[in-house]
């Protein structure tokens, strides 16, 4: 018999968490040829959410909990959970259904019965977003697939369903600044997509904002692409070019016409300039260098305080 292990990050879910179960219960019900865990990785929540899936626990043996010692942020959250997990089959899943449950017994006879070792899904829209959050998502989207060679799909959600040797190979990719989103493409293997419309979370609110969405974006950028590095030297190499032809006609102006004092303004302005993009250079630099630099240190993903 098949065991399926199903992964539920969660920070402050304590509303979420009952409507979560429910529809988990009807699920697996249905799913009778397989045996189930749940593993609930608690992220430092601030509310119930802890005692919520104690409770769960009490009445459910299948349920099994990791709990972080603060806020680790929902990719330390994946792999706190896949490292627990014991599952031959393992799904990730949001806790506030914003990834349907009833899903998985098709991600399942899929990957039983076809090629595949991973089931993904993508969502068609972005129905209930704010429209300016939707249009810099595609940007971001455009713009990382055309700078890194790992394929990073628009709208994929992490909700999937992976065979354990995958999970086994992400497992692998131990490294601190994680971008699930990259490394699930970056491990290969044969990924099945399915699409679903957008649905809105059962309870609670997001715990993103537009801020945290950037800096998690660039976060993707840097791990997977070293292209922004390049854009350093080709300004480099531009405005030695500019400076040459520059110096060229200064000294032919001043040979044919004198050189009367001016330029004062321009002159600033070209400092401005070239100052503006050798910092935006040194900035590019200082986001790779402080990734090696987490990197190096080599500290935990996460930290546990209690599990079961
Ligand atoms: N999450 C987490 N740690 C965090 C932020 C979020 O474990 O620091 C979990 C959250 O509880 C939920 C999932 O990640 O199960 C997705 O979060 P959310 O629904 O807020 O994101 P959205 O669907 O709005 O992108
Ligand atoms: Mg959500």
């Amino acid at each position: 018999m098949d065991k399926i292990s199903l992964i539920i990050p969660c920070y402050n879910e304590e509303q979420a968490l009952p409507f979560l179960y429910e529809e988990l219960k009807k699920v697996t019900e249905g799913m009778s040829g397989q045996e189930f865990e749940f593993i609930f990785v608690n992220d430092g929540s601030k509310d119930k959410t802890l005692s919520v899936i104690k409770g769960l626990k009490d009445v459910d043996n299948r349920v099994r909990y990791v709990s972080f010692s603060r806020n680790f942020g929902k990719e330390a959250g994946i792999y706190a959970g896949l490292e627990a997990s014991t599952g031959d089959y393992v799904a990730l899943m949001d806790a506030d259904l914003q990834d349907p449950p009833s899903l998985l017994k098709e991600m399942y006879d899929t990957l039983k019965t076809e090629d595949y070792d991973c089931v993904a899904t993508r969502r068609l829209d972005r129905k209930g977003e704010p429209a300016i959050r939707s249009f810099f998502a595609k940007q971001f989207y455009q713009l990382i697939n055309k700078i890194s060679d790992t394929e990073i799909v628009d709208g994929a959600r992490d909700f999937r369903l992976m065979s354990r040797q995958m999970v086994n190979a992400i497992i692998d990719l131990s490294e601190y600044n994680r971008f699930s989103k990259g490394i699930f493409g970056w491990v290969g293997f044969n990924t099945k997509w399915i699409s679903y419309e957008n649905i809105e979370r059962v309870a609670g609110a997001t715990k993103w904002s537009f801020l945290s969405l950037f800096f998690y974006s660039i976060e993707g950028i840097i791990a997977f692409s070293t292209r922004p590095l390049y854009i350093a030297s080709a300004f480099g190499i531009l405005f030695c070019v500019i400076a040459f032809l520059m110096i060229c006609v200064i000294i032919m102006k001043t040979l044919i016409w004198g050189d009367p004092v001016d330029g004062y303004p321009s002159t600033i302005c070209i400092i401005f300039f070239i100052g503006g993009i050798q910092l935006f250079c040194l900035g590019i630099l200082g986001q790779y260098l402080s990734k090696t630099y987490l990197e190096t240190k080599r500290r935990p993903i996460y930290i546990v305080k209690e599990k079961a």
